[in-house]
């Protein structure tokens, strides 16, 4: 089978997969930080990795290392949790991306697995375009939210829920199924009442920091290895569909450039 993890990969290996058509570059984004009481640190940076190599298979592609440091957000008071700045995850992001587009490559997608991404992402994608004319792709997982199928899979559940079943489908995508185990899991830890801040959230943003490890994320047992597994495959096939939408793209950009 075609392996996709550049950095599995010896460098002729790269060369001839990228020649063969291999040409869509996917970087994961994840992070380090506190998961609530019950799930890995790594979260975020595993479901970013295994939906990219779902992505690099259906689309034809190779999957960079993840980066896994970046701005947290939220839970930088917590063990588990490595703060970097947004202007530092900015930087590296780019560094990153430069580095893609000297060696030539014109498909790159940045695919994130943490919310802390949904500040920095789209506003990366869009100032890089400007300088470079290199449309660079950013996505989140928690950015796709159109089609009836996909919000089938987690219809009546919440963020929790959803949350710790990617992760449980990811770890099974990436071949380490027994790294999470949910069942021992205790519900009933006793939640500190919401800030009174809460509903600024629907009108703006305010600055805050979680107060307690369950504001992110609450201790759910009942997550669905399975439900992961369906969405993150679901996510891929919607996307494989697009890619042929940013080739259309890329030609009428390139059209573009030699007229002007
Ligand atoms: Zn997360």
């Amino acid at each position: 089978m075609q392996k996709l993890r550049w950095h599995e990969m010896t460098a002729p290996e790269i060369e001839d997969a990228v020649r063969e058509g291999h040409d869509v570059i996917f970087l994961p984004l994840g992070s380090v930080e506190m998961h609530g009481p019950h799930m890995l640190t790594g979260c975020d940076t595993y479901i970013a990795e295994a939906l990219c190599l779902l992505m690099a298979r259906r689309a034809g592609g190779l999957v960079l290392p993840p980066v896994h440091y970046s701005w947290p957000g939220a839970t930088r008071n917590f063990a588990g949790t490595i703060r970097i700045s947004q202007e530092e995850t900015t930087r590296y992001i780019e560094a990153i991306v430069r580095s893609l587009v000297e060696q030539g490559f014109k498909k790159i997608l940045l695919v994130s697995g943490h919310g802390g991404y949904r500040w920095l992402g789209p506003g990366f994608a869009r100032e890089f375009f400007e300088r470079t004319a290199v449309p660079v792709i950013f996505m989140d997982v928690g950015m796709f939210r159109d089609g009836p199928q996909l919000s089938r899979v987690f219809e009546g559940k919440d963020g929790s829920y959803r949350e710790a079943s990617l992760l449980l489908g990811a770890l099974h995508i990436l071949g380490k199924d027994g790294l999470l185990d949910l069942s021992g899991v205790q519900e009933d830890v006793a939640k500190q009442p919401t800030p009174s801040f809460g509903r600024v959230a629907r009108y703006g943003v305010i600055g805050h920091d979680c107060g307690t490890l369950e504001q992110h994320v609450a201790p759910r047992k009942d997550a669905s290895r399975d439900k992961g597994v369906e969405y993150l495959k679901l996510l891929a096939d919607r996307f494989a569909q697009l890619s042929s939408d940013l080739d259309g793209y890329l030609e009428f950009l390139s059209k573009k450039q030699s007229r002007s």
